[in-house]
């Protein structure tokens, strides 16, 4: 459930009308729910309500510094795959404790800057990984909490692009190694071991991977333990799907989730981390864009817009669906017919949507994309020198800008002309 309904004909946003946000901020837009993004975070709490536990939100999916203040204020951790995601989670004022460093690719300089700044824990995903860090954790006199993420070589059946835990994927370390490295990190003094960490995939829409993932982490961590290691923490990963397409049938709730893990897990009385982003964000977000024109083509009609594949890139790299709706709600049985839902960019993938039912729509009128949330604004780009668009927040009957669309002028003073040209 969101709160982006029809309210005597109008979109909402909680009680702002989107429409009125348009008017003020003008389109293209995202637009996120408080009351959603709050919503979503209390379902994982409740769903892990039986066990010790931190809801670490991947901030990938949507880390505008506002959002991250309303998760972090509400508790939750974050789960971070740069330095620059550290940063903001600090700037958020999430404190160090309430943060876990992801990623296969970390640098030195970014270790670094979390060892200093400080860290829950790395979670770290190869060997040559775990010497880096055991140097720059000594070069500081300090040890470094880590869990490693293991590859359990499960299909998570989800796109191409977004699943991580079979044995061909770039993460993690194969799980039949487990006992090797784990022996290797308690050899290194700059490191600490305190868990194991998985994450399968995203946009799953079935619990059967992951309890196959999780099943085999509970045997690992029986047989660590039996090891000698101090296995005190299971980081489950994010990867909860979410309905994209309404019509379709609906992925598992985090209660359904929470219950599993609680049965998987729940014997082993470790405190359990999960990394969800997409379930948090996702439909907590829409993308509000305007209609420029309508153009017959020979066998299509082309519903021209002002947003393009550089503001959400998701159909154009994923396939991905989103649900676009009219800001104003279409009459019972009203007409409607297909359209090509398609931005101005110069490349046929601009395109958000083919053949879709939509009623009648005209230049100036106003569509939404659901479920925008995550993985839109955080993955746009100034393409075509299109400016980045802003981000709103709506909580109740207030709305705020939280991200200003950039002038152009500040858009071309990024770029230098050297003096000798
Ligand atoms: C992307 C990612 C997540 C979040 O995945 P969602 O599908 O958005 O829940 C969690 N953990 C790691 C390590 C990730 O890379």
């Amino acid at each position: 459930m969101d709160h982006f309904l029809y309210r005597n004909g109008r979109l909402m946003a909680e009680d702002v009308a989107l429409s009125d946000i348009a008017a003020s901020v003008g389109t293209p837009f995202y637009c996120y729910s408080a009351a959603t993004l709050t919503r979503h975070l209390r379902l994982f709490n409740d769903a892990l309500a039986g066990m010790e536990h931190l809801v670490c939100y991947a901030m990938k999916a949507n880390s505008n510094l506002a959002v991250l203040k309303l998760l972090g204020d509400l508790g939750a951790g974050m789960d971070v795959v740069s330095g620059g995601e550290y940063r903001r989670a600090r700037a958020a004022g999430v404190p160090g404790d309430r943060i876990v460093f992801s990623g296969i690719g970390k640098t030195k300089d970014e270790m670094r800057l979390a060892l200093t700044g400080g860290i829950r824990q790395f979670n770290v995903e190869s060997e040559p990984e775990m010497e880096a860090l055991n140097q720059v954790a000594l070069s500081l006199n300090t040890v470094a909490p880590i869990s490693v993420r293991v590859n359990p070589d499960v299909d998570a059946k989800t796109h191409e692009k977004i699943a991580t835990g079979r044995k061909e994927d770039k993460f993690g370390i194969p799980i039949s190694r487990a006992s090797e490295v784990y022996a290797h990190a308690a050899r290194l003094p700059g490191l600490q071991v305190v868990g194991i960490d998985v994450h399968i995939g995203s946009q799953l829409t079935d619990l059967a991977p992951f309890e196959a993932a999780y099943r085999k982490l509970a045997d690992l961590t029986v047989q660590l333990r039996a090891e000698g290691h101090d296995i005190r923490r299971l980081d489950l990963g994010g990867g909860l799907g979410i309905p994209y397409e309404r019509s379709n049938a609906d992925p598992p709730l985090p209660s359904d989730y929470g219950a599993m893990v609680q049965r998987v897990l729940g014997h082993l009385e470790c405190e359990i981390e999960i990394e969800p982003g997409r379930l948090i964000a996702g439909n907590a977000g829409v993308l509000v864009s305007e209609v420029i024109y309508v153009k017959e083509g020979e066998e299509r009609q082309f519903l021209i817009l002002d947003a393009a594949m550089n503001d959400l890139i998701r159909p154009a790299m994923y396939g991905a669906y989103h649900d676009i709706v009219p800001l104003i709600e279409p009459a019972p049985g009203a007409e409607s017919r297909p359209y090509d839902v398609v931005g101005p960019v110069c490349e046929s993938g601009d395109t958000f949507a083919k053949q879709r039912m939509l009623s009648l729509l005209s230049p100036g009128d106003l569509v939404a994309f659901r479920s925008a949330g995550a993985y839109g604004a955080v993955m746009a780009s100034e393409y075509n020198s299109r400016p980045l668009i802003p981000e709103v927040l709506v909580s109740g009957d207030q709305f705020a800008v939280i991200r200003a669309r950039p002038t152009f002028d500040e858009m071309l003073n990024r770029d230098t002309i050297p003096e000798w040209l």
